[in-house]
């Protein structure tokens, strides 16, 4: 109890207090909205804004870049 994050909930369209859902505290992955119930998950903030290195991947449309 009291770990609590401001986000914006599409359900509740604003921005709602969220608690996390796994009991794992503020590493918790999945929220939930404590206004309406309504669960997020959100992204480690390691992978927020960081492209993945680990995995060439290709966009649809460019078979070209495959064979690169
Ligand atoms: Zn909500």
């Amino acid at each position: 109890m009291g770990v609590t994050r401001e986000i914006y909930c599409a359900t509740c369209a604003t921005v709602a207090p969220f608690e996390p859902c796994s009991g794992d505290g503020d590493d918790s992955p999945e929220w939930a909205c404590t206004r309406c119930g309504e669960a997020i998950v959100l992204a480690p903030l390691t992978l927020v804004g960081t492209p993945s290195r680990r995995a060439r991947q290709v966009p649809p449309g460019r078979p070209d870049a495959a064979a690169a």
